[in-house]
């Protein structure tokens, strides 16, 4: 069983890729488990057709430790399990201690079965804090990939990311095993997130088009694959599930000094388009 973890900045698109991919993956055969680790609760909508399944943390809160494992494990697209651990109530407790509370509670309760192939934990990374780093720092998930696109933003938010994952690399299991860029359609962007992933040690895994047929999708309540499964933007995501499927590239990352990562931005004329 494959443990991976999505990280990225908010509204880079984990979530919609996340799905995507898996969803690519379910058609191929593979067995998989989805368990979002954003407060925000939304990374299954899409495999579970807009259903807004209980959180672990809210079914918690409600109805004590006494749950099944029905009440917080939904069935989704092509048998995909869906599981949303949710966060503490606003304002009261850790984010990251409840992502770890759940996957302990799943653990307990038989959830991680022998036949998954995959466990895809997508997480929120603007904060990496020692939170929202627990996947992680309890080895949980070993594989992970980081959303970026060209934008200043996700790439300072990705290179912080990387700089959590090489903390735990050196003591644990944990590797990096590549950069997904989620197009936002900037100049120069393909060899900018290339020369990124490399500068890091890893590799640009993918790389996915922006595309308005994703927010059809989305208003519909779906993956791409399972809306449009003929469209280019599906094969894309069979690339990318592809490549993560075959991936045999995973390091300890090269986190930048802030100073390095501007220049590099800069080599890529990304600063000149701004001006
Ligand atoms: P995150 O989980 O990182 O916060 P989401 O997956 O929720 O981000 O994506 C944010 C928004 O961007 C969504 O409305 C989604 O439809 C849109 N989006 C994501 N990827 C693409 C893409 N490749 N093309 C077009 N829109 C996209
Ligand atoms: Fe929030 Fe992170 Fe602090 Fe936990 S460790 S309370 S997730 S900022
Ligand atoms: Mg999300």
């Amino acid at each position: 069983m494959r443990q991976v973890a999505i990280y990225g900045k908010g509204g880079i698109g984990k979530s919609t890729t996340t799905q995507n991919t898996v969803a690519a993956l379910a058609v191929a055969g593979k067995k998989i488990m989805v368990v979002g680790c954003d407060p925000k609760a939304d990374s299954t909508r899409l495999l579970l057709h807009g259903l807004c399944q209980k959180t672990v943390m809210a079914t918690l809160r409600d109805e004590g430790d006494d749950l099944e494992l029905d009440d917080i494990l939904k069935p989704g697209f092509m048998d995909v399990k869906c599981v949303e651990s949710g966060g503490p109530e606003p304002g009261v407790g850790c984010a990251g201690r409840g992502i770890i509370t759940s996957i302990n509670l799943l653990e307990s309760m038989g959830a991680y079965t022998p036949d998954l192939d995959y466990v895809f934990y997508d997480v929120l990374g603007d904060v990496v804090c020692g939170g929202f780093a627990m996947p992680i720092r309890e080895g949980k998930a070993e594989e992970i990939y980081i959303v970026a696109s060209g934008e200043l933003m996700a790439l300072y938010a990705a290179n912080n990311i990387a700089k959590g994952i090489q903390k735990y690399a050196d003591t644990g299991k944990v590797r990096l095993g590549g950069i997904i860029c989620n197009s936002r359609k900037v100049d120069n962007e393909y060899a900018l997130l290339k020369a990124f992933a490399e500068e890091l040690g890893s590799q640009l895994i993918h790389f996915v088009p922006r595309d308005n047929l994703v927010q059809r999708a989305e208003i519909n309540k779906k993956t791409v694959i399972d809306f449009e499964p003929d469209s280019e933007q599906a094969q894309e995501y069979k690339k990318l599930a592809n490549a993560i499927d075959t991936n045999k590239l995973f390091v300890k990352p090269k986190p930048m000094e802030q100073d390095r990562l501007e220049e590099l931005m800069m080599q890529h004329g990304f600063l000149d388009a701004l001006l």
